[in-house]
């Protein structure tokens, strides 16, 4: 974002150590004091109650507010899940969305991007192009908008709008934030990160951290057919990202998830079950199936119940573990994929 002098600094995208440098005059607790109360999720200054007015009043001279975004819409699925438009302070709208399960365990998913450079042809997100980065701060507020909406969350995945890794730094920054002890302190394997496959982010993920769950979003293992649905397949062909996955692993030691999205009669055939067993083989990972979400203006068709059935189980006889993900979301718009924001037009 352009430095902008009537523009508020949000204290959601500051670590502790950030804080400090903001009063280097105050004792070292205060930073950490301050860190704990912003990750309460509070609105104003009058609620961190100890903490004397001379410094509240230094971080307001500062620019430092707490939310500098706000929510502007609600919805709510029959099925729980929930959807939060959101207005950042340029004017930008993102969404955020809250999935609960059958435990009662609630899911942030939260946005990285405003739209997406990536272009994959399945994707509603993808059609919006790309509008800007996030800043840790507006990923961080996410979180609280959701938390203090809808109640305690446990988990975070990284799937609203836009491409992670193409914000890496953003998106790291936020992580360290989320996951800090004096914070709201989300274990990092409760964070998910879903990647088109961006194979150089995955290789810096695995060298420099944070070591969170990976996900990869493949949708064919066949260069071809991959290359034809995401155009990121041309940089980084199935074979690179699949060594990618590898160094990942090598690294963390832990289970990626391979997403694929199933479109009926493009990706759902017998042959391309082969091809993602054989692609699986060299991995430990996890495939989640995901029927394809329709969304405005994009002319697929999702697979039939007997299909997707039919699909998971050529996986599951080659001993391929699969799981099915519930088109939760679906009356809101807010599944996989179905996050778009119409005539987005930040406001300088
Ligand atoms: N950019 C990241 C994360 C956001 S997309 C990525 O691509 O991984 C999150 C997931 O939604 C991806 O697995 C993507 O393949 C899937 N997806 C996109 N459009 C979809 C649609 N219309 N229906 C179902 N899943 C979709
Ligand atoms: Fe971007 Fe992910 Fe959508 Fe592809 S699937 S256009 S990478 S948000």
């Amino acid at each position: 974002m352009q430095e902008n002098p009537t523009q508020k600094i949000s204290l959601y995208g500051m670590l502790p150590r950030d804080i400090g440098a903001l009063l280097p005059d105050e004792k070292t607790f205060r930073s950490r004091q301050l860190f704990t109360w912003v990750q309460k999720g509070i609105s104003s200054y009058e609620e961190m109650i100890n903490v004397p007015k001379r410094i509240k009043e230094e971080l307001q001279y500062q620019r430092c507010t707490l939310f500098s975004s706000q929510i502007i819409d609600e919805k709510i699925d029959t099925d729980g899940t929930a959807k939060l438009g959101i207005r950042l302070q340029d004017g930008a709208v993102i969404e955020s969305v809250l999935l609960t399960d059958e435990h009662d365990r609630k899911t942030a998913c939260l946005s990285s991007q405003v739209g997406c450079a990536m272009g994959c042809a399945f994707c509603s997100t993808g059609t919006m192009g790309l509008i800007r980065n996030l800043e840790a701060s507006e990923i961080v507020e996410q979180f609280h908008h959701l938390q203090n909406r809808f109640g305690s969350i446990s988990h975070i995945v990284y799937m609203g709008m836009g491409e992670p890794l193409a914000n890496f730094e953003a998106v790291r920054t936020s992580i360290k934030i989320l996951h800090h002890e004096t914070g709201v302190n989300i274990g990092l394997r409760k964070i998910t990160i879903s990647t088109c496959g961006l194979a150089e982010g995955i290789r810096q993920l695995a060298e420099k951290g944070p070591h969170v769950k990976l996900a990869v979003s493949l949708a064919a293992a066949d260069n071809q057919l991959r290359s034809t649905l995401m155009p990121i397949n041309n940089a980084y062909p199935v074979e690179e990202l699949q060594a990618a996955m590898q160094t990942y692993q090598k690294a963390t030691g832990r289970r990626i998830t391979l997403e694929y999205v199933l479109l009926a009669g493009i990706n759902d055939t017998r042959k391309a079950a082969r091809e993602l067993i054989s692609y699986s083989r060299a991995l430990h990972v996890i495939i989640n199936l995901i029927p394809w979400n329709p969304g405005a203006g994009l002319e697929f068709t999702s697979p039939s119940a007997d299909s997707i059935k039919r699909f998971a189980e050529y996986l599951e006889e080659a001993g391929v573990q699969v799981t099915r993900r519930y088109r939760r979301g679906r009356g809101v718009n807010g599944a996989c994929g179905q996050l778009a924001v119409k005539h987005q037009k930040p406001s300088d």
